[in-house]
């Protein structure tokens, strides 16, 4: 049990979920590495949302409202941090959600299955193994993706992902927003919108910001789409890390 007083509490609530998660089977050991790297970044942008990290939000979420297809991935750390709010989010945006594992195991994806289940989700793709297709330009397993999910979406919102198969959906056509906290990943690099902020802090304001241009017309939202610049908006989400380290320096 964590005190509310300790000064990083919500930071080791995180950590609390994420082992809680191991143990339940819903991540795999890498998904804590994977975590604790995420941390590393998270104390360099002061742990909050930046106006950059608001301005990809604004992007993705103007994607999203575009797509004929939309589909949320969902991994292990996604469930065990923000199950809840993927699913609210895929009803705002009547998206399917698919359980897409880097580790994957069928014991892992039921277990996930039953937690989206639990909070509402009605159309999970990715569960059955008879569905699975292969991607091209990427290898063995880590390449397979839903047919009804991935494989016919346009528009694609992977939290955590690795950069070969973050390339792959590119390459496939799709238009992928990326969620990681770091800015250096290929990830990152590749998708066409990267937002570089915690997937917990992120999920709540993506469903804030689609409410919100719902109401816009397509021309107004293809426009937001289109004067945002990844690379541009990565090398802001450096500079507000390496202004923190000059401020520390400043001590
Ligand atoms: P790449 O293959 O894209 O270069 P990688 O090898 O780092 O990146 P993974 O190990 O799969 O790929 O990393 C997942 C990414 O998720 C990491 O870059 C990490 O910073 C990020 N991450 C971890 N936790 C969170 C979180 N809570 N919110 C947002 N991003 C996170």
């Amino acid at each position: 049990m964590i005190n509310k007083d300790h000064p990083r509490y919500e930071s080791l609530k995180l950590r609390d979920k994420i082992v809680e998660a191991y143990k339940s089977g819903i991540l795999a050991d890498a998904g804590m590495i994977a975590h604790g790297r995420g941390e590393a970044f998270d104390y360099l942008i002061g742990e909050k949302t930046t106006q950059t990290s608001l301005n990809a939000i604004e992007s993705a979420a103007a994607a999203l409202l575009l797509a004929n297809n939309p589909v949320i991935s969902i991994n292990g750390n996604a469930t065990a941090l923000v199950a809840e709010k993927i699913v609210d989010l895929a009803h705002v945006l009547n998206a399917k959600i698919e359980i897409n594992l880097f580790y994957r195991t069928p014991q892992r994806v039921k277990a996930i299955e039953k937690i989206l289940k639990e909070h509402g989700a009605h159309e999970i793709m990715g569960t059955e193994d008879n569905d699975q297709v292969q991607m091209e330009d990427i290898s063995s397993h880590r390449g397979k993706v839903s047919h009804e999910g991935i494989y016919k979406a346009d528009v694609v919102l992977v939290p955590l992902e690795d950069g070969d198969r973050t390339e792959a959906l590119v390459k496939e056509g799709k238009f992928v927003i990326a969620i990681d906290l770091n800015p250096l990943s290929r990830t990152s690099k590749t998708a066409s919108i990267t937002i570089v902020d915690n997937i917990t802090r992120i999920i709540p304001c993506l469903i804030s910001e689609v409410s919100f241009l719902k109401k816009k017309s397509p021309d107004e939202l293809k426009k937001i789409v289109c004067n945002f610049n990844n690379a541009r908006n990565l090398e802001e989400s450096l500079k507000v890390m390496l202004n923190s380290i000059k401020e520390f320096d400043s001590l």
